[in-house]
C-alpha cells in the first residue's frame, strides 16, 4: 500500500520544514514528502500558485503572491464573496528554477491565464468547487464580483518555475469556506489551507465539489472531448503534448503482449493522471537503476495510456521506456514498478536466448529471469533485496491477476505448468502465472522453470 496522506494539521504545521527540504532538494511541487504524525508514516505535498500570480489585497490592489509576507493583508471571502482584509498567517514557496511537471495553465477571460498546481481548487457555477485538473472550455470561473468568466482552454504540461502558496487562516474550512476564498489573477479560488484540508480527506467528492468523475486534464478522454490549447506563448510552460519523445521502434521488447496490454486497459483501474506518487516513484527508479545500468537511455512516455513497458537497441544506444499507463497502473507500486524496469533492462543484458533478429535481446522468459536473479539483487542491497522483491511479486501477481504460489501451502507450491505452457519455442510472454514462477526462482536461486523461454 502506498503511504496514506498526513492529516491536514500535521502538514500546514510542519510545512515551513516540509518546503525548506523540497527547496533543498530542488523537489517540485506535489513530490510526496514522507514524514510521521502520531498513526505513524504519512506524505505531504506541497500546493500553490505560480510566482507572479497577481493576488487581491484590497479592492483595488494586487501584489505578486510571493512578495506577500506573513503578517500582510490579502483580500479573503466565503461564499458569500463578502470580501475583507485578512492578515497573512502563511507564506511559502519553492525557488524559481525547478521544473514542476504536472501543472495546469488555463486560459480564460479576454486571454488571460492561470498557472496552478493540479489540485488547486477554483469556485464554478452554483457556488461548487471544482479541481483546477477537471475544469473545462464549459465550466465558468467566477470574478471576485461574482460574475461568471468563460474559460477558453485547459492544458497540462511542465512549469519552469516557481511556486508560492499563502493563507490567512489554518484552521478547518467551515461550510461556508469562510476566509478560504482569495482572488488570483481576477478570478476567485481557495486558499492553500482549503486544498490541504480537501486533499487530505480524499474529500473531492463531498456535494461541495463537482467534476470529480469526470476526465482529467491530459488523458486521451479529455483531449477528444475538450481539445488543447495550442500556441501557448510562454517560455515557462512546455504543454506535454509538444513533448518530443522518444517512440519506441514497432520491433521493441515490451514487458507485456498488445493483447494482454489491451485487456488490462480495458479491466484494469488506474491511479489519476496527474497521481504524483506514479511519477515520483518512476523518477526515483530511473535515478537508482542509471547508476548501475549508466548505458540505458531510460524515459518515462507519461501522457502515453497504453500499459507496457519497451527495450530497444538504436544506433547502437540502449533504450528502455515506461509508459503513464504502466506506471499509473493501480496494481503496480514502485517494487512492481522497479521489477517492470529490471524486466527490461534484463532484456538488454540477460544474455540467451535471444530474440531472432534483434542485435542480442533476450527472450522475455529470460529477461524476466535474469530481472529477478540478477539484476534486482544488484540494485537492492542486501536483504532490502527480499523485501523489495516480494513486494514486487506480490503487485505483479495482482497485475496478472494470479496468485503467487508461493503464498500458498508447500502442497500446491509445486506449481505444475499448464499444457499451453509448455510451448517452450516461442521466445515471446509466458503466461502470468509461469512469470511469477519465474521471478519467485530467481530470489531462490532455483533454476530457470521450463515454462519460461
Ligand atoms: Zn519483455
Amino acid at each position: 500500500m502506498a503511504v496514506r496522506e498526513c492529516e491536514a494539521p500535521h502538514c500546514s504545521g510542519a510545512d515551513a520544514e516540509i518546503n525548506e527540504i523540497c527547496k533543498q532538494e530542488g523537489w517540485p511541487i506535489g513530490h510526496p514528502v514522507l514524514t510521521r504524525d502520531s498513526q505513524g508514516p504519512c506524505t505531504c505535498t506541497c500546493s500553490c500558485f505560480a510566482l507572479n500570480t497577481p493576488i487581491c489585497i484590497s479592492e483595488v490592489e494586487v501584489k505578486a503572491i510571493q512578495d506577500i509576507k506573513k503578517g500582510d493583508y490579502i483580500y479573503v471571502a466565503g461564499l458569500d464573496l463578502k470580501w475583507d482584509q485578512k492578515k497573512v498567517l502563511f507564506s511559502q514557496g519553492t525557488k524559481g528554477n525547478s521544473k514542476q511537471p504536472l501543472t495546469i495553465y488555463i486560459v480564460y477571460g479576454d486571454n488571460q491565464h492561470l498557472v496552478v498546481t493540479p489540485d488547486s481548487l477554483f469556485l464554478v457555477e452554483n457556488k461548487k468547487l471544482k479541481r483546477a485538473d477537471k475544469l473545462t472550455p464549459e465550466d465558468y470561473l467566477i470574478n471576485q464580483n461574482g460574475e461568471k468568466v468563460k474559460i477558453n482552454g485547459v492544458t497540462i504540461g511542465d512549469f519552469y518555475g516557481g511556486f508560492h502558496h499563502i493563507s490567512t487562516n489554518i484552521e478547518e474550512p467551515s461550510s461556508d469556506l469562510q476566509g478560504h476564498l482569495i482572488v488570483a489573477n481576477g478570478i476567485v479560488c481557495g486558499d492553500y489551507a482549503l486544498q490541504i484540508y480537501y486533499q487530505s480527506r480524499k474529500a473531492y467528492d463531498t456535494e461541495m465539489f463537482v467534476g470529480t468523475n469526470e476526465p482529467t486534464v491530459g488523458t486521451q478522454e479529455y483531449k477528444s472531448k475538450y481539445g488543447t490549447i495550442e500556441n501557448i506563448k510562454n517560455k515557462e510552460f512546455i504543454p506535454s503534448h509538444e513533448h518530443q519523445i522518444e517512440k519506441p521502434p514497432s520491433n521493441a521488447m515490451t514487458f507485456i503482449s498488445e493483447e494482454e496490454s489491451k485487456r488490462y486497459m480495458r479491466y484494469g483501474s488506474f491511479r489519476n493522471f496527474t497521481d504524483p506518487n506514479s511519477r515520483a516513484w518512476t523518477e526515483y527508479l530511473f535515478t537508482q537503476f542509471k547508476s548501475f545500468y549508466p548505458e540505458i537511455n531510460y524515459s518515462l512516455d507519461w501522457d502515453n495510456e497504453v500499459v507496457n513497458a519497451y527495450a530497444w537497441i538504436e544506433d547502437g544506444k540502449r533504450y528502455v521506456q515506461l509508459t503513464g499507463g504502466l506506471v499509473r497502473a493501480e496494481a503496480l507500486e514502485i517494487e512492481g514498478i522497479s521489477l517492470v524496469l529490471a524486466h527490461e533492462i534484463g532484456h538488454h543484458y540477460g544474455g540467451e536466448p535471444f530474440y531472432p533478429d534483434s542485435n542480442g535481446l533476450s527472450c522475455e522468459g529470460q529477461a524476466d529471469f535474469y530481472a529477478s536473479r540478477n539484476i534486482m539483487r544488484v540494485v537492492w542491497f542486501g536483504e532490502y533485496y527480499i523485501t523489495v522483491m516480494e513486494k514486487a511479486i506480490t503487485q505483479i501477481s495482482k497485475f496478472f491477476k494470479v496468485t503467487n504460489k508461493r503464498d500458498e501451502t508447500e502442497e500446491t507450491a509445486a506449481f505444475l505448468p499448464k499444457d499451453e505452457e509448455l510451448n517452450m519455442n516461442s521466445c515471446s510472454h509466458p503466461p502470468g502465472a509461469c512469470r511469477i514462477e519465474t521471478y519467485n526462482a530467481g530470489v531462490d536461486l532455483k533454476p530457470k522453470p521450463a515454462c519460461a523461454n
